[in-house]
């Protein structure tokens, strides 16, 4: 009896347990925010707890053929996955889970589906957790969104675009496809950005943008990746070539001008550069770079050009950039000369001056010609140090040789329009001519066309001071810029260099002859002295000499030579 009593006092004193466990559980159950439908497996029943009513209000589950009621709370096209979660066991998988829109409630759930199976592995109870997670998913999106896209343009950024490629040209390996990679960069956007202002700017490089969007279908990927600057990657798996259609539909839009939102109209041009996988290269980032580097060429060649890949423009853009290279670390070290282009007074033969050539060998000992290093001198402005040890080594042997030889005659040096427009270029002259005791009248400056291009009024004013001073300015290379006669009238020119390509071909072409002849007759009629360049022949000095030109510069009478090989004519003429 006593035991009994026991047994029953346990009992109950369980019970009461069990009582108390199951509220707490029904009352966590019951406050949470997430909604929870256990459902047994074995007896085909369903419960529903938490926020369910919160999340599908009115609908009613009471066995497992009740769930895809559910189905109408997601998107059509999400209902496949949804229905995969929510039979899970199907697969024989324990866990899953996945993110919905539910579009009626605006409101994005997380589903996450739980399959407990017995020894024999037979699904015995399930419980499907659905929570709300649109405040994550939101903040998580603008993450994601801030990760792919650039949000000027609303276009893949160059991070996403670099990923997205790496796939093309991994399914192009798989299905010997091909890969267009085109480079675009929108002509002038600088001045244009200047001159009417960042926010017209950001306004150009989002209808840029929009023009290329048009564009946008399957195996086609369009990229901002900053600035002006846009990439565009076709997928070919037949190995046609859409991207001269795309360069050329692309052109076409573009004739009709961009109306901004302050009412103006804007005609923009863009240049494009094309590297193609496998031809171009085989890794991502390198044709990227390729046609990057082809864009560069296609810019050289004006406005709205496009360039394709080609293994010479590589080659040229490797040997510049190791010439760059070089040049920053030799401009330093003593690996400069200059040399001495004698030019000759065609009346009486006399030496009328010499030209300083600065010479250069690199490191392993060969010689550069300058019209390959200058340029690139000049973008990446060592041609200021280049500069300046021109105009101080050459002064000095200038007067080296008024101190030897007495002579009259006149120093002429080659002024880059970097080197021209720096705010000290005058005073380092005049301060170099004064510590040599040279005349400012026995030295000459060569300058070319592009200086008068950037800053027309600045230049002048800047050549008047110099010449006021009583130094020479020479217009070298004339007839190769836009050469009208008629601008340099105003000009504080002394000179007219009339450039080697006209000499070139003055013996050959009686309408080089024309020109070359009406060159000097108005230079004269304006009052410049003029100076032929490159003359090699007999037959084209005599044709120069003829058409009246005042000097002759050339291989036919003295190439650049050292110093001494100038002593020598000195000595000669003495
Ligand atoms: P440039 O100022 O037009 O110099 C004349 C170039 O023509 C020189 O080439 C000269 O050697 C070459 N030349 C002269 N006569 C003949 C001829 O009869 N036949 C042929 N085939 N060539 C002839 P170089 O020395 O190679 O210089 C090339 C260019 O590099 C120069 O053209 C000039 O623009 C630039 N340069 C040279 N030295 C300097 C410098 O110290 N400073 C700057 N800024 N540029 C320089
Ligand atoms: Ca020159
Ligand atoms: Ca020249």
């Amino acid at each position: 009896m006593e035991e009994l009593r026991y047994q029953v006092d346990l009992l109950s004193a369980m019970n009461k347990q069990i009582q108390a466990e199951g509220k707490m559980y029904q009352l966590i159950c019951d406050t949470s925010s997430n909604a929870i439908i256990y459902v047994n497996l074995l007896k085909n029943r369903v419960k529903t707890l938490g926020s369910f009513n919160k999340f599908f209000g009115g609908v009613s589950l009471k066995c497992a053929d009740d769930l895809p009621k559910l189905y109408s709370y997601v998107e059509e096209q999400s209902v496949l996955l949804f229905r995969e979660l929510l039979f899970l066991e199907n697969t024989k998988k324990t866990f899953m889970s996945s993110t919905f829109y539910m579009f009626e409630r605006k409101k994005y759930m997380e589903c996450r589906v739980d399959v407990i199976y017995d020894s024999r592995n037979i699904p015995t109870d399930k419980i499907i957790r659905f929570t709300d997670v649109t405040v994550n998913k939101s903040q998580n999106d603008e993450l994601v969104y801030m990760a792919y896209y650039d949000i000027l343009t609303n276009l893949y950024n160059r991070n996403y675009f670099v990923k997205l490629l790496s796939e093309y040209i991994r399914k192009a390996e798989d299905e010997n496809g091909i890969v267009s990679v085109m480079f675009l960069d929108i002509d002038n956007f600088h001045t244009l950005n200047d001159g009417m202002g960042l926010e017209v700017g950001d306004e150009i490089v989002q209808q840029f943008g929009l023009k290329l969007k048009e564009f946008e279908q399957d195996n086609v990927i369009i990229s901002h990746f900053n600035s002006d600057i846009y990439c565009v990657a076709i997928y070919e798996p037949t190995r046609d070539r859409n991207v001269d259609y795309f360069y050329r539909h692309l052109r076409e839009e573009l004739k009709e001008p961009i109306r901004l939102s302050n009412g103006s109209e804007v005609l923009i041009s863009f240049s494009a550069g094309v590297a193609e996988y496998p031809e171009a290269a085989s890794t991502t980032l390198e044709l990227i770079n390729c046609s990057e580097i082809v864009m560069f060429k296609a810019k050289r060649k004006g406005r709205g050009q496009i360039q394709y890949f080609d293994s010479l423009i590589l080659e040229e853009f490797l040997t510049n950039a190791a010439i760059e290279n070089k040049l920053k670390k030799a401009v330093f070290k003593d690996t400069f000369s200059v040399n001495y282009q004698p030019q000759f007074r065609v009346e009486d033969n006399s030496l009328r001056g010499v030209e300083a050539l600065v010479r250069w060998k690199d490191d392993d000992g060969r010689w550069i010609s300058p019209a390959v290093f200058i340029p690139i001198s000049e973008k990446n402005g060592t041609i200021l140090s280049i500069g300046s040890f021109v105009m101080e080594e050459s002064i000095k042997q200038f007067s080296i040789w008024k101190t030897n030889y007495s002579r009259e005659f006149v120093l002429s040096i080659n002024i880059s329009a970097i080197q021209f427009r720096e705010d000290d270029f005058v005073d380092r002259l005049i301060s170099t001519i004064r510590k040599y005791s040279v005349e400012p009248n026995e030295i000459e400056l060569e300058i070319t066309e592009s200086i008068l291009i950037s800053d027309f009024e600045e230049t002048v004013e800047k050549l008047t001071l110099l010449r006021a001073y009583g130094i020479r300015i020479s217009l070298d290379d004339f007839g190769t810029g836009f050469s009208s006669l008629s601008y340099l009238k105003g000009l504080p020119v002394d000179t007219i260099k009339i450039d080697k390509s006209f000499v070139d071909t003055i013996d050959k072409d009686q309408n080089t002859k024309m020109i070359f002849d009406s060159i000097v007759y108005l230079s004269k009629k304006l009052g410049f002295e003029t100076i032929a360049e490159g003359v090699e022949t007999k037959s084209q000095e005599k044709l120069v000499k003829d058409i009246g030109c005042d000097c002759i510069q050339g291989y036919l009478l003295g190439k650049p030579v050292e110093a001494k090989g100038i002593d020598r004519i000195l000595l000669e003429s003495l």
